[in-house]
């Protein structure tokens, strides 16, 4: 590689970085998000009407507030703590190999991956043997204790005299981020946008400026991103930092994969609660500034040292800035190092959510990458496609990841449209579902079903089928029958009706919006 086009990609030395990691890298950016831009207000005010004067829309607000209970529940500073530090590692497993330091692989015998119990709440920083309901590390972590007692460990895990390495608080780390405030921020921001009550929209945006900050600091400090390999133990000592992408550098709260569903979640929850953050609160602003001050001074001030580069937002324009700045621009750069990649069209979709999210003019070039760029979605039906509509990824649900990341992108790529027609003309962004394969890759997996019954079992595609159960199903595990909503509206086929009206427990659950 020349030293002009290293320098260029910012990744043959770790002294030619450029840092932070920030679209665009060593700009600043004008231009602000300045209004809510995933659903207009048409759609709000439908989903509004619906959930008021519908029986089903009353049922899927009910179902959608009690997800969103304890979530409501918990103070602003539980929430608050839950996005934890990303100076401490996370990782998939405590030890796939050797399961807990007492009782083994026993633990195994319930959930092979994942058998170990949190509480945040009740045991921060803690995980329980499902054997022998143990807790572990035996330090006090969360008082800022890093040894202590037989199993300590100080966020990089608790190494036993034979060297074998146990990840407690780095699969804690990432368990909390996966399972408690992922669903959190999704449902708080979703139950605003159902109800516009200002209280879900509150919780949310303490969590969203919270992770704001963590991204933030990672775009700074590439070390402290997760060292996610699966878990497995490293064979050989990682070797020393030198560019941006691969390496192991990769992914941030969780890895370069799942790191796209935490792209899409975060930034449109930003999307969902962006007019509840217009008006002054001063409320909210003085709850950031008292929980630096905690931060700074409390019993696990070295692992929150990071913060300090963050200015705390006087006003609602700097926090929702801090917000667009550390999270949205960073995964935006995510994605175009790689540090954010996916199955195919898992990062497409999140890159075209974020220029959807931002709404500016300037998000164009993310687009461009997702469109004609890296992404390639505009050439993706000939090109990623078989000439009968199956993806090139395996079948069954690996399949459904592309079909769905392809038809996200078509969606938001209408939506930008709407909202920038001089930016986003047709002549120079074709319309994907244009294009007359389009609608061979909802053909295909209705012809993938057996005996009127079962999906092929090829590939990494789940369990074999129960025979002892047949049930006539529409369509193969590529798809489920719901998917076929958007294909009869796209295309009126009749055959797309009767996939629909073969799901099970009747019709699929309408769409509120
Ligand atoms: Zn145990």
């Amino acid at each position: 590689m020349s030293a002009a086009l290293a320098a260029v990609l910012g990744q043959s030395d770790a002294a030619e970085i450029v840092l932070p990691r920030r679209w665009p890298l060593g700009e600043e950016l004008t231009e602000w998000k300045t209004q809510r831009t995933c659903r207009t207000d048409a759609e709000v005010a439908t989903a509004r009407r619906n959930v008021r004067e519908t029986e089903w829309g009353r049922r899927e607000l009910r179902g959608e507030l009690a997800r969103s209970r304890r979530w409501l529940e918990m103070s602003d500073e539980a929430l608050w703590g839950l996005v934890l530090p990303t100076t401490i590692p996370r990782r998939h497993y405590v030890n796939q190999l050797h399961g807990c330091p007492v009782h083994g692989t026993a633990i195994k015998k319930r959930d092979h991956f994942h058998p170990w119990r949190i509480d945040p709440v009740g045991h921060p920083w803690k995980v329980q043997c499902p054997v022998g309901k143990e807790w572990y590390p035996s330090n006090d972590f969360a008082n800022g204790e890093t040894t202590g007692g037989d199993f300590p460990d100080d966020g990089f895990a608790y190494v036993r005299d034979d060297g074998e390495h146990f990840y407690f608080l780095a699969e804690y780390s990432e368990r909390v981020h996966l399972r408690w405030v992922r669903p959190a921020v999704t449902s708080l921001a979703r139950s605003y946008l159902l109800t516009g009550d200002r209280r879900y929209a509150r919780k949310a945006a303490i969590m969203l400026y919270r992770i704001a900050e963590e991204y933030g600091h990672m775009s700074h400090v590439i070390d402290d991103r997760a060292r996610c390999d699966c878990g497995y133990p490293r064979v050989l000592p990682r070797t020393p930092l030198k560019r941006v992408t691969g390496n192991g550098w990769v992914g941030f709260f969780t890895d370069r994969i799942w790191e796209n569903d935490n792209t899409v979640v975060c930034a449109q929850a930003y999307d969902d609660i962006f007019d509840a953050l217009g008006e002054d609160d001063p409320e909210l602003l003085a709850f950031v500034q008292a929980q630096r001050q905690r931060a700074d001074t409390g019993p696990q001030r070295a692992i929150f040292a990071h913060l300090s580069r963050f200015p705390v937002p006087r006003t609602m324009a700097e926090f929702r800035q801090s917000i667009e700045t550390n999270m949205l621009r960073v995964m935006a750069q995510g994605v175009l190092d790689r540090a954010i990649s996916g199955n195919d069209g898992m990062h497409q979709n999140a890159m075209i959510t974020l220029a959807l999210v931002m709404g500016t003019p300037q998000a164009r070039e993310l687009v461009d990458w997702c469109y004609t760029g890296p992404g390639q979605m505009q050439f993706h039906l000939p090109n990623y496609f078989f000439r009968d509509g199956s993806a090139f990824e395996s079948l069954g649900g690996y399949n459904s990841i592309h079909i769905r990341g392809l038809n996200a992108v078509v969606g938001k790529m209408e939506r930008l449209r709407a909202l920038l027609p001089d930016v986003f003309p047709p002549a120079k962004y074709p319309r994907i579902t244009d294009q007359l394969r389009h609608r061979l890759l909802y053909d295909f997996p209705t012809r993938l079903v057996l005996a009127g019954s079962y999906s092929p079992m090829v590939g990494d595609t789940g369990r074999p089928a129960d025979t002892r159960r047949r049930d006539p199903i529409g369509v193969g595990s590529d798809l489920k029958p719901r998917d076929y909503d958007s294909a009869f509206r796209l295309y009126g086929d009749p055959r797309y009706a009767q996939v629909l009206a073969s799901a099970r427990g009747g019709l699929p659950r309408p769409d509120l919006f």
